[in-house]
């Protein structure tokens, strides 16, 4: 009799892997100007929130190094000072920088953080743009290739002075990288961290995939599909997110480094791959590059997938997810 008991609870902890005293916790805060939600699965409730608060944490500590707004972030202090003199900076600025310019190399120049010299007279909140004249003046600063970085002094310098840069379209991802790092030291293995348009998963959910509804662009409400994923990362980029109109145009924050102005060929870029801040920067390079050479780079690379909404709201998707349907179903999926 004990051993058909034992028997059948072996068998029951091979089936599932989730410890049955366990369960899902989740907490949300507004940090990075958007949304951040952090969902573990784990038996301990204290140790549950201690793991979400560490995360919560991290969120903010990047925010004070990386926002473009705060007087005091090296973010900050490199766009005011590195026009005329290097800045040394922490060797995780370093690093982003790095990585910004290798994706700025990979879409040559669709994902380029000096846009910010033309970016940063936009306010989408309030309806502001540049002027013709501003914009004329300020565009020929948008170039990746006047970010100078010295590797044996940990410094940047930008070769004119008016450049900035903004890691806007990086910096969340890496911050859910981050968070997903600490969860799994923490010893969690189920788990999603998102920040706005950006998600990682760990693991599973009850031993089936996640599933992560792809926002409709144009019905609040809705969702353009319904993806199963495990163990990744999935972020959106979108013309619905921060934007204003003024004289029947969408001025919003993806900038066309060519331009200065707002990528119009599209509504949404998902992007799906290994870990969140590949996923970021993909999704605004694509979103910049368009339908053709945004799916031909995609297609180029073995470890991303894409689903793409152009501007008439027809789905396209990368070779990967041939099979994906527009979705008809509504609630059941963890909106992204
Ligand atoms: P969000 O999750 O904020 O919607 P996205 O991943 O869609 O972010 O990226 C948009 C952000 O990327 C913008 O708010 C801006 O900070 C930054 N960005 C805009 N255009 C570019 C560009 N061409 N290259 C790199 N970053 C950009
Ligand atoms: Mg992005």
């Amino acid at each position: 009799m004990h051993r058909r008991l034992l028997l059948f609870v072996l068998l029951l902890a091979a089936i599932t892997p989730f410890s049955l005293q366990a369960e899902w916790h989740s907490q949300q805060a507004a940090i990075m100007g958007t949304k951040i939600a952090v969902q573990v699965w784990q038996e301990d409730e204290a140790s549950a929130q201690r793991a979400i608060e560490d995360v919560l944490a991290e969120f903010r500590r990047l925010d004070q190094a990386l926002s473009p707004y705060i007087e005091s972030s090296e973010l900050y202090q490199v766009n005011l000072r590195a026009g005329r003199q290097p800045v040394v900076i922490s060797a995780e600025f370093y690093d982003l920088l790095v990585d910004s310019l290798d994706y700025s190399k990979l879409t040559q120049g669709a994902f380029d953080i000096t846009f910010a010299s033309v970016g940063y007279q936009y306010d989408y909140r309030k309806g502001v743009k540049p002027s013709e004249e501003a914009l004329a003046k300020s565009l020929p600063l948008i170039n990746y290739h006047f970010i100078q970085l010295d590797p044996s002094t940990h410094s940047v310098s930008f070769a004119r002075e008016g450049v900035h840069i903004d890691l806007g379209g990086i910096a969340k991802g890496y911050a859910v990288d981050r968070g997903i790092e600490l969860l799994r030291r923490a010893g969690i293995e189920h788990a999603l961290v998102t920040a706005g348009g950006d998600s990682r998963l760990l693991g599973d959910h009850m031993g089936r995939p996640w599933h992560i509804g792809i926002q409709a662009p144009r019905n609040e409400k809705g969702m353009a599909a319904v993806l199963p994923l495990s163990d990744g990362a999935i972020s959106t980029s979108g013309d619905y997110e921060r934007y204003f109109e003024s004289d029947g145009v969408r001025y919003h924050h993806i900038i066309s480094p060519k331009t200065g102005r707002s990528a119009g060929e599209l509504q949404s870029v998902t992007i799906l791959g290994p870990n969140a801040t590949r996923t970021d920067a993909l999704s605004t390079s694509v979103f910049v590059l368009g339908l053709k050479e945004g799916m031909a780079l995609i297609d180029r690379m073995e470890d991303v997938e894409a689903v793409i909404i152009d501007n008439q709201g027809k789905m396209h998707t990368s070779k990967g997810l041939e099979h994906l349907q527009p979705s008809v179903a509504k609630g059941s999926a963890t909106p992204h």
